[in-house]
């Protein structure tokens, strides 16, 4: 719940800043042209609204775009950043050793996301696997078989 959350925040503090944006478009930018009593519209028909609109288009997808891309990379429970990016697996032998991926923890071990690199039937979702709550467990009964 926490997760989605923060990633709605984080859309909500883009809108405002897009309606700041806006505002300061508002300000900056003439208004269009009245001719006799029809004023023209702003799109399409005044240059600088028109690329104004344009380049505001596109801030804002590309600000969309970094918040999807930032809350794909971070933990589902403590929502840090992931961390220590491992490459598993193999592209020229992938019968034998899987196919690639990129691996990435928590750095308070909470979980691993696996990120596949390469896509057989479309867009594949990655893969959350949350660990236990103690994550030395592992490796205590590793150190404990050698015993
Ligand atoms: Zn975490």
């Amino acid at each position: 719940m926490k997760y989605w959350l923060f990633l709605v925040a984080k859309l909500a503090l883009v809108v405002a800043v897009l309606r700041g944006l806006w505002w300061g478009m508002e300000q900056v930018l003439p208004e269009p042209v009245t001719i006799a009593t029809y004023q023209l519209g702003r799109f399409g028909q005044d240059f600088y609204w028109t690329t104004a609109i344009f380049l505001f288009f596109l801030i804002g997808a590309g600000l969309v775009f970094l918040c999807f891309l930032d809350q794909r990379y971070r933990c589902r429970t403590c929502l840090r950043r992931l961390r220590m990016p491992l490459s598993t697996g193999s592209w020229d032998q992938m019968l034998q050793f899987g196919r690639p991926k990129m691996e990435y923890i928590c750095p308070f071990g909470h979980g691993t996301l696996d990120v596949h690199q390469i896509q057989f039937s479309g867009r594949e979702k990655d893969d959350w696997r949350k660990h236990d709550d103690d994550i030395w467990r592992e490796l205590e009964s590793l150190s404990e078989s050698e015993k």
